[in-house]
């Protein structure tokens, strides 16, 4: 009897402590559950109060970017809304140049997408620096005698010295430029069915007899004189788009331009017009080459820039002169620049140079009849 007693109590105890253990077990279980979500919601609740000081540490730094990126985008010139039909993808070779950079302001400012391509032998990137990272404009440090394979619908084709003492500094590249060069760009222009405007020069005419100087007339050029580099190099590249044009279909056209002045002139590049004006601001002696009786006539680079733009959208292949018909000696600039100045600056005569053209006028009927173009100055 006292057995099964002991038997049922211990049969009892078992069961009850395995109801116990379970339910001591479904306890810890609850129990760690409760700590887990509760961890869980202490710890959500920590992430959300981090991310929340992340935010308002952010924020500011977020404003202080908005505002920088309004400003940089603000630090461009405006540029005009073109819608993609007529926004054009724009080469300008040589245009971190004189020329070439006043002509990249005026196409950016018309809404087109525009590169630029240049070596920087005359050329400066500040000439262009206020472009950089427009989302319409690309500078390219590349020298047009190597091939280059982009894709564009027109070519400015400006890559050359231009003023005498760059163009005779290297007279070999100087040629290289202006033929290998002239060449890639045409090869350029045919791959991609661009049209090419070539900056040729009234060099072509050289120390003319036909004066003023029309698009008919066939020039006076010493090929082996220290012009030639540049004269011939300048021939050679209008003889090669016209060769595109009649044997490839290339849509080519001509401008002979006359000489040029303007903001963004290289100061030292030995042109009669920075010479001068720096010469008398410094109370140096104006330097005239020869007697000074050898005539030019300067137009302002805007006007240039506005006359390259119409000739490459006309349907004029032939070439025309760009230029200023108003004719002055060497030395009356010299004198008007002096007085200009208000300089104390002596004029000093040195040798002439050598087939330094003697006259040098434009005729400028052509442009104004096809183009209604002509210079209004500045
Ligand atoms: P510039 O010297 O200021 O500009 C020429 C540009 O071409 C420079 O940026 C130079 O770095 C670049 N360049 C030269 N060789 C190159 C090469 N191999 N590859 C790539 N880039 C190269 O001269 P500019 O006055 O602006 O003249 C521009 C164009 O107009 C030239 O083709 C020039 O012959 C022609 N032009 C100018 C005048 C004038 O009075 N300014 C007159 C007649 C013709
Ligand atoms: N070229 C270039 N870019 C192009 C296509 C051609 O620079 O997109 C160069 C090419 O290297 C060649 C020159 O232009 O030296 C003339 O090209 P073209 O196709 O007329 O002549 P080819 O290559 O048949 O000699
Ligand atoms: N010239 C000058 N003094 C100078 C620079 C040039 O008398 O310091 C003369 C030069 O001999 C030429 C004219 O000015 O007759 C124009 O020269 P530039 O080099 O500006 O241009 P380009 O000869 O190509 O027309």
């Amino acid at each position: 009897m006292m057995k099964r007693v002991i038997w049922l109590i211990s049969g009892l105890n078992r069961r009850m402590m395995k109801l116990l253990f379970a339910l001591a077990l479904i306890a810890y279980i609850a129990s760690v559950w409760g700590t887990y979500t509760n961890m869980r919601s202490i710890q959500e609740h920590g992430e959300m109060k981090i991310e929340q000081r992340i935010d308002e540490a952010v924020a500011p730094l977020r404003e202080k970017i908005r505002d920088l990126e309004q400003s940089f985008s603000q630090k461009y010139p405006p540029v005009k809304f073109l819608s993609e039909k007529d926004r054009k993808r724009i080469l300008i070779t040589g245009g971190a140049g004189f020329v070439g950079s006043h002509l990249t302001d005026k196409l950016m400012m018309d809404g087109h997408e525009v590169t630029v391509v240049d070596n920087f032998f005359t050329g400066r990137k500040r000439n262009v620096e206020h472009w950089i990272g427009h989302e319409n404009f690309e500078l390219i440090n590349h020298d047009v005698v190597e091939p280059l394979y982009i894709e564009v619908d027109q070519i400015y084709h400006l890559a050359s010295p231009a003023s005498p003492p760059n163009y005779m500094y290297n007279p070999i590249k100087t040629l290289k430029t202006n033929t290998i060069g002239t060449l890639n760009m045409l090869g350029l222009a045919k791959r991609v069915g661009a049209r090419l405007l070539l900056a040729s020069t009234s060099e072509v005419y050289g120390d003319p007899e036909v004066h003023p100087q029309n698009e008919e007339y066939w020039g006076h050029v010493n090929p082996i004189g220290p012009r030639a580099c540049y004269d011939e190099g300048k021939r050679v590249a209008e003889t090669m788009c016209y060769a595109y044009m009649k044997q490839e279909g290339v849509e080519v056209r001509v401008a002979r331009i006359f000489n040029t002045f303007g903001s963004r002139m290289h100061m030292n590049d030995g042109r009669v017009v920075s010479n001068f004006i720096l010469q008398a601001l410094q109370g140096e002696p104006l330097t005239v080459y020869g007697s000074g009786a050898q005539t030019r006539a300067f137009q302002y680079v805007s006007d240039l820039v506005n006359g390259l733009v119409l000739l490459m959208n006309s349907n004029i292949s032939s070439p025309v002169n760009l230029g200023n018909p108003e004719e002055h000696t060497i030395l009356e600039f010299a004198r008007l620049i002096k007085s200009l100045v208000v300089s104390r600056s002596q004029i000093q005569f040195l040798p002439e140079a050598q087939d330094d053209p003697q006259r040098r006028r434009p005729d400028i009927r052509k442009a104004k009849m096809l183009l209604g173009w002509e210079p209004v100055g500045w």
